[in-house]
């Protein structure tokens, strides 16, 4: 279970993967309108990373048949693409994307809404996610413990108003993970706290983990279906996935699969993002 720390080089390439991932979710967020399918989407994805020459982690992942994930309403993760699932006006998708550059890789998702008017518990439910998502990236701090990050994602949840449908539930599945020269590598990130779990490993410069809370308008459970893939929730709620790949540097952390690097959505929260190892 030792936890893999990178060397500002092999981060640097890391970083060169989290762009291409940036790429594949600005075109797949762009393309995912009514009427278009989730096949579609995957297409997108498929020609971003071919036009920057970068390879999936995704195809053939324990046998996973596509490029990206495309979770739709209450799907939650692992959304199989298929020309037969047609976005409609008020759908949500959670579109979940990787690249590897060079034997690195990067790993991010992200929430869209297609068309319009949805209801604004929707609009919070993403919003919520996502800022979850931030507050476990601001705890990726030098001397800070795995479980600062799981505490810093549930903690913002809670502290929420509450949905109408009753209480977010924080999936508890699945979660983060370590990243580097595999896909998916220790340590396992909760996004919430568990007493059984302990500490953690020590954040220390090197390390990179993907961070991915994942939240649903009812329960916390899911089930899988017979494609052995699909996650839905048990009640049907819908759910939002939000995620990133980050870095901890001498100089804090880098969000490697955001354009900026984190810098301007880490600064509202008070912490400066490390310079971009690519200028
Ligand atoms: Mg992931």
């Amino acid at each position: 279970m030792a936890v893999e720390i990178k060397t500002p080089d092999q981060i640097a390439k890391m970083r060169e993967a989290g762009l291409v991932v940036a790429a594949i979710h600005a075109a797949t967020r762009e393309a995912a309108v009514p009427g278009a399918t989730t096949k579609d989407l995957d297409d997108v994805a498929r020609k971003v990373l071919a036009e920057h020459g970068a390879k999936s982690n995704f195809l053939g992942y324990g046998g996973f048949p596509a490029t990206i994930c495309t979770s739709v309403n209450e799907v939650v993760v692992h959304g199989i693409p298929s020309a037969e699932t047609v976005l409609k006006d008020g759908d949500i998708i959670s579109i979940d994307a990787g690249a590897i550059v060079d034997g690195w890789h990067g790993d991010a998702a992200f929430t869209a809404f297609v068309g319009g008017g949805h209801a604004p518990e929707l609009v919070e439910l993403s919003r919520v996610t996502e800022e979850s998502m931030w507050a476990g990236i601001a705890a990726v701090k030098n001397g800070n413990r795995l479980v600062d990050v799981s505490r810093a994602i549930e903690t913002y949840i809670r502290r929420q108003p509450r949905p109408a449908t009753g209480k977010y539930g924080i999936i508890e599945d699945y979660g983060g993970h370590g990243i580097g020269s595999e896909m998916h590598m220790d340590p396992h990130l909760l996004n919430y706290v568990s007493r059984k779990r302990g500490r953690g490993p020590k954040l220390v410069p090197g390390f990179c983990i993907a961070i991915e809370p994942m939240v649903s308008l009812g329960t916390p459970r899911t089930h899988v279906l017979e494609d052995d893939w699909t996650v839905l929730t048990d009640d049907l709620t819908w759910s939002s996935h939000w995620e990133h790949s980050v870095a901890l540097t001498e100089d804090g952390p880098l969000v490697l699969t955001a354009v900026d690097g984190g810098k301007a959505k880490l600064a509202e929260l008070g912490v400066t993002a490390a310079p971009d190892p690519l200028g």
